[in-house]
């Protein structure tokens, strides 16, 4: 037996998260069996804790879009019991059984090596959020940024995705601009390294304008909605965003098509759910070398499972700062 965050749905379609007992048997198949020792929440989590948000394929279901910990049992040569590893993505936790639970069975093509010098624990902190992150710099460097070009954007700074986002750009040496809608959280995010917050005030009324003063270099956008409209009439010439969220609107407000054949701005989709194993394990190799363990430490809110129903609805409202790492154990 094992412990896990088990939601249930009742007759009338209402669902309800708590921490049960579980029989290993109820394991989901799969060729290798991970101790958990960390999970994390992210915005997903949120809706799969809750009613689901179309997300969740069954019930009773154990959510969890992330874990991380050590190989108990293994049907592929990859692997071996010890090994420390991490899972992001694949539908994990939405589609199947996830990481709130002391322990998760899942296909070894999932599974990425835990990169030297990050622990279990460190790797939840980051997470699907701070993966992402790390995903989206990397597309932007891929697209032409490098330092020294003026300040890159990074909206929904506070949360999980602009948290991560804002410190490994700011270590790479980039000048950040942090968009929050929050202004008790500026001495966060100077902390984590950006160099000017840009209050949420100035990018939420859509303008017709076609397009206006040329201020980013690039930007990792986390929010969409209007606020995306208007960063692309800002970017200067030729440079690109990343886009990564939604949490302001699944829409692109006010977007003309001005700054994509004007300016030659790049809208550039970010995934991080089906993303091939190889760019897997360079980003995590990335992470691990680009992202300052110290100013990781301090996004940390540390949670156990019984926390995670409150935290679901937190997350869903814009009210978790930075990073929750769940210990299971
Ligand atoms: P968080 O809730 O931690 O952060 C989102 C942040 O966006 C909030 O903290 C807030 O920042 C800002 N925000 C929230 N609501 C609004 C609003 N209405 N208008 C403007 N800003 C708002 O979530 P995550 O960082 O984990 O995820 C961010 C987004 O990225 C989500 O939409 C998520 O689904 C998506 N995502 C996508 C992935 C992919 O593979 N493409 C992977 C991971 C996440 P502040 O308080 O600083 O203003």
């Amino acid at each position: 037996m094992f412990n896990a965050l088990v939601v249930e749905k009742d007759e009338d379609g209402k669902t309800q998260a708590a921490v049960q007992q579980v029989a290993e048997d109820r394991l989901p198949e799969g060729d290798v069996t991970v101790a958990v020792e960390y999970s994390t929440v992210n915005y997903k989590d949120g809706l799969c804790i809750g009613p689901g948000g179309g997300l969740v394929r069954s019930y009773p279901h154990v959510p969890g879009i992330d874990f991380a910990g050590t190989v108990e049992a293994s049907d592929d040569a990859r692997y071996s019991p010890g090994d420390k590893v991490v899972l992001t993505g694949w539908r994990v936790g939405e589609a199947r059984w996830g990481g709130y639970a002391q322990k998760a069975r899942v296909k070894a093509d999932w599974l990425v090596p835990l990169p030297d010098g990050l622990s279990t624990r460190q790797s939840m902190a980051v997470g699907t959020a701070g993966f992402t992150a790390m995903l989206a710099v990397m597309a932007l460097e891929d697209h032409g940024l490098a330092p020294g070009q003026g300040p890159v954007l990074v909206t929904g700074a506070a949360g999980g995705v602009g948290s991560v986002a804002t410190a490994i750009l700011a270590r790479l040496g980039y000048e950040v601009a942090a968009v929050t809608g929050r202004p008790e959280t500026e001495g966060y995010l100077r902390e984590l390294g950006a160099a000017q917050i840009v209050p949420r005030d100035e990018l939420t009324e859509v303008t017709r304008k076609p397009l206006e003063s040329e201020r980013w270099s690039g930007c990792v956008d986390a929010v969409a909605g209007v606020m995306l409209g208007r960063v692309l009439k800002q970017m200067t010439y030729g440079t690109s965003v990343a886009a990564v969220g939604l949490a302001g609107g699944a829409a692109i407000e006010g977007a003309l098509i001005t700054p994509f054949i004007l300016r030659g701005v790049n809208l550039l989709g970010i995934d991080s759910v089906m993303q091939p194993h190889e760019e897997r394990v360079r980003a995590w190799g990335r992470i691990a070398r680009d992202l300052p363990m110290d100013k990781l430490e301090a996004m940390i809110q540390p949670a156990t499972l019984a926390d995670l129903p409150g935290l679901g609805a937190d997350i869903l409202k814009g009210r978790v700062k930075g990073r929750v790492v769940v210990d299971v154990n």
